[in-house]
């Protein structure tokens, strides 16, 4: 196996095979490159579980313009309007590419794409494949546009442990998988591993994803932003399952409504209703519940009896449960869902670290601010990825590290299981000062112990340190003890040298947090 990765040396490696990884590769080619994927291409990827689709101006009282505005309205005052406006404007384009590579997208008898409506959208404006299957549909058509491109090697059940630092720049990655520990020297690496959702007790992602890149660039000294916003899906179906079963928006765009076991629509005079903006939603789910009540979706009028033929994954999700859902309500609970934060990124994807890129949901561009608009992620990670690959093409390709550094230093497996109780205390849909340094104590420990759980604890730390120091409520961090708006507030930045020194003294003693192997 070393021989096969010294063969692949100085490639650029993109690390993970979801959506943001896959269309990297693609955009790359004909430049060689690696991908690293701890699963199968596309596998253990929040990607193929997306439902509703992507949001694209298409329709014909669409606009960018629009699709910008509403953008930034979710966003609650903190997107990067420049990168907001960027990808707005780029979309309509992408979804053609995608198309051209093999997505088939739903489309209306006139051959015009069917459009549908989410939460805080002004126009019908989402795309869809396969009724509600959208994510399968794009990464099937991705990964077997990736296997037929002889420019991208696919490394399947790699899991990168830790990236290589040398005089303040990429090397290289340290990999382990079911042969052995290895090392790949390059001098560019993109980190396209997904959200944090697995971090919490309840969330609609993959158990695979829980950050990992996010640790792997902050221990090596890259810089993070905007880590205290994290949207909550309103409607995820209530039970013990993990991922959570999601229940699309797109249900509640075709008119299901939410109420409580009284019948109660208690949304219905909040701005918006039922379609307000997620973080307004979970909340208002979440006071109910709260309150001791149950909550459901009541889809029974609408969609109604249309409901298994427009979404018929969801019906698949809940007859699995016992339920029909055109004809009986749908218990729900809010379920971790997006990170709006993630490796802090320049307009072409380059982090604060030299030979560092991200993309995708790891990456915080500013396309989201303090919270996503529905159907924003696919097309960013989709945008994005040619902005990203056209970096890396054009930045010079170095040797990398030569010498191999001895697979003793190759961290266990991450394992999220021992901090999901924390973070969910912690960092949940509502805040306060209590609640998030008593998660920051709980969590210490565990980041310096060097454990499976340390990486997943030191990137839950730098979110509750970033909740903590956020003294306001917007978007979707909602603080209970500073519920009111910051007029001065902008982006948080956080490295994880300031993270610990948060913690003076004491935790600089603990610095056996080892930030590069
Ligand atoms: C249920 C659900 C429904 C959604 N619906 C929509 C929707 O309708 N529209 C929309 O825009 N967004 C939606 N989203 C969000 C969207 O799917 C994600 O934001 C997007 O797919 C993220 O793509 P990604 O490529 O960045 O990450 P992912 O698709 O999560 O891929 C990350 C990959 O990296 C791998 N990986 C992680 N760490 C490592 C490592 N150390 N080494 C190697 N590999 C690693 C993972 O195994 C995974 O395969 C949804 C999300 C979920 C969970």
């Amino acid at each position: 196996m070393i021989e096969e990765l010294r063969a692949l040396a100085g490639r650029p490696v993109i690390i993970g095979a979801g959506i943001a990884g896959l269309m990297t590769a693609l955009r790359l080619a004909p430049e060689p490159v690696v991908i690293l994927s701890k699963a199968a291409l596309g596998g253990d990827s929040s990607s193929a579980w997306a439902q509703g689709g992507l949001a694209a101006s298409l329709g014909e009282n669409d606009d960018p313009a629009l699709h910008l505005a509403d953008t930034l309205a979710a966003g609650d005052g903190l997107c990067d309007r420049e990168m907001a406006e960027r990808i707005t404007r780029a979309a309509p384009v992408a979804i053609e590419d995608l198309s051209r590579l093999g997505v088939r997208f739903d489309r209306r008898a006139d051959g015009a794409p069917a459009l549908g409506l989410e939460a805080a959208h002004s126009r019908h404006r989402i795309i869809h494949a396969a009724g509600d299957a959208t994510g399968r549909e794009i990464i099937r058509a991705l990964v077997e546009a990736v296997r037929r491109t002889p420019s991208i090697a696919v490394l399947e059940g790699f899991e990168v442990r830790r990236l290589l630092v040398e005089d303040g720049a990429v090397v290289g990655v340290l990999a382990a998988s079911a042969r052995g520990a290895a090392s790949l020297a390059t001098t560019r690496v993109v980190i396209a591993t997904g959200g944090i959702g697995g971090l919490f007790e309840r969330s609609t992602n993959p158990d695979a994803c829980f950050g990992q890149g996010l640790a792997l660039a902050a221990r090596a000294g890259a810089v993070l932003a905007d880590l205290e916003f994290i949207q909550f899906h309103p409607t995820a179906l209530a039970g013990s399952l993990r991922p959570a079963p999601l229940i699309s928006e797109a249900v509640r765009g075709e008119g299901a409504v939410l109420v409580d076991e009284t019948g109660d629509r208690f949304l219905a005079d909040e701005p918006g209703a039922e379609l307000a903006p997620r973080d307004v939603v979970a909340r208002g789910v979440w006071r109910r519940l709260a309150q001791g009540h149950a909550v459901f979706l009541d889809a029974r009028r609408q969609p109604g009896a249309r409901f298994a033929q427009r979404f018929p994954a969801i019906t698949a999700a809940c007859r699995s449960a016992g339920l029909d859902p055109a004809t009986q309500l749908i218990p729900i609970r809010p379920a971790a869902h997006y990170h709006m934060g993630g490796v802090a990124v320049d307009a072409a994807g380059r982090s604060s670290l030299s030979g560092l890129w991200a993309c995708g949901e790891a990456a915080r561009t500013g396309l989201h601010g303090a919270n996503r608009l529905a159907s924003n992620s696919l097309i960013e990670a989709i945008v994005c990825a040619g902005w990203v690959a056209a970096s890396v093409a054009g930045a010079a390709a170095g040797a990398g590290r030569r010498t191999q550094p001895s697979t003793a230093s190759v961290p266990p497996a991450p394992d999220p299981l021992a901090v999901r109780g924390a973070v969910s205390r912690g960092v949940g849909i509502l805040r306060d000062e209590t609640g998030l340094a008593s998660t920051i104590s709980a969590l210490l420990p565990l980041a310096c112990g060097g454990g499976p759980a340390s990486d997943p604890a030191l990137l839950g730390l730098m979110i509750a340190v970033a909740a903590l120091r956020r003294r306001e409520s917007r978007g979707a961090h909602w603080r209970t003890d500073f519920p009111s708006r910051d007029s001065g507030a902008k982006r948080s930045t956080l490295s994880l040298d300031e993270a610990l020194a948060a913690f003076g003294p004491a935790a600089d003693s603990r610095r056996p947090i080892a930030r590069r192997a």
